[in-house]
């Protein structure tokens, strides 16, 4: 059977992400249920809830990876303390117990490092965790308020070309406190057209703006553009043709070979597990109506793409 890899997951700690983070969280997970008309006790999810996701030692990831079938993820912390304030534990510390739980387990996890840009000493820390620690890309998250095109940016992806690697960056929109109009496909233009040389992963297809991307991806077709599809678990339920159609125009435009499974968990796993994302995936080659996938195109798209693109 080919390989699963998903491109795009995270481990998630109380003291890893901060207090505002968490806040986001609840009132989210709050105003989704009144939507629906049902009230529920933001102290108990914060209490309760919100705990079951925390794991540090990346034990339950392991474990879900087992039940679900993947034989590969490439995991990543989040940087939003210039943004959000400081969490207890700096991001530094966070990417090196990331490469540390990849050098434990190098045939079932890669690392991205990640830093906010803007902290004076990003490059040099991206250059170490690239090199001494042997970290597998860089992940950046510009909703915390910065562009891809800022020299601050520029200076840490001077250093990933050096070594390199992929970068996967944030696209689409994003809810509150951070800020959506940082990770506006259309301000990948920029670095697409400077960085030609680098492999640059869109995240979650840019969510609701992916004919944004999808623009960007047609045009940029002489830069390394590369696309995840992480985060659709709800929409491709909800609307599976709208799902199929996003998938089918971004891969016509990046290529078949440049499209990459992902999963943005443990944010969707407990509420739409993995299996049934993987099997929503699967499907697509069964099709008969347009759009159509190819056996093929699926099973690049679920692993293979990701396996070539990391040197797995
Ligand atoms: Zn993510």
């Amino acid at each position: 059977m080919a390989q699963i890899i998903d491109v795009h997951s995270h481990l998630w700690a109380e003291d890893w992400l901060p207090e505002r983070f968490w806040d986001a969280f609840v009132e989210i997970a709050v105003r989704e249920n009144e939507k629906k008309g049902k009230e529920v006790d933001p102290d108990r999810i914060r209490e309760s809830y919100l705990p079951t996701y925390w794991d540090p030692t990346g034990e339950k990831l392991l474990e879900r990876m087992d039940e679900a079938g993947i034989d590969h993820q490439v995991v990543f912390g989040v940087d939003f303390g210039l943004a959000l304030g400081e969490p207890e534990t700096p991001i530094q510390e966070v990417n090196r117990t990331l490469a540390e739980f990849s050098a434990d387990h190098p045939d079932r996890i890669s690392t991205l490092a990640t830093i906010d840009p803007r902290r004076p000493d990003a490059a040099d820390h991206i250059d170490t965790a690239l090199g001494a620690w042997g970290m597998d890309g860089l992940k950046l998250h510009p909703t915390a308020g910065f562009y891809h095109h800022d020299k601050e940016t520029y200076r840490v992806l001077e250093v990933v070309r050096d070594h390199d690697v992929p970068v996967l960056t944030d696209s689409g929109p994003i809810f509150a406190p951070l800020y959506s109009k940082y990770s506006h496909p259309r301000n990948l233009d920029e670095v697409l057209s400077d960085f030609r040389d680098l492999d640059i992963i869109a995240a979650h297809m840019s969510f609701e703006w992916w004919r944004e991307l999808h623009a960007v991806a047609k045009s940029k077709v002489n830069s390394r553009l590369h696309i995840d599809i992480s985060g659709w678990q709800e929409r491709c339920k909800e609307d599976p043709e709208e799902f199929a159609t996003a998938v089918r125009h971004l891969m016509d435009a990046v290529g078949g070979d440049r499209m990459h499974f992902g999963t943005d968990d443990p944010a969707f796993d407990p509420v739409h597990p993995k299996e049934e994302w993987i099997e929503n995936v699967q499907v697509l080659a069964e099709r008969e109506t347009e759009p159509t996938f190819s056996v093929r195109e699926i099973e690049q798209l679920l692993g293979e793409n990701t396996a070539r693109l990391f040197d797995l």
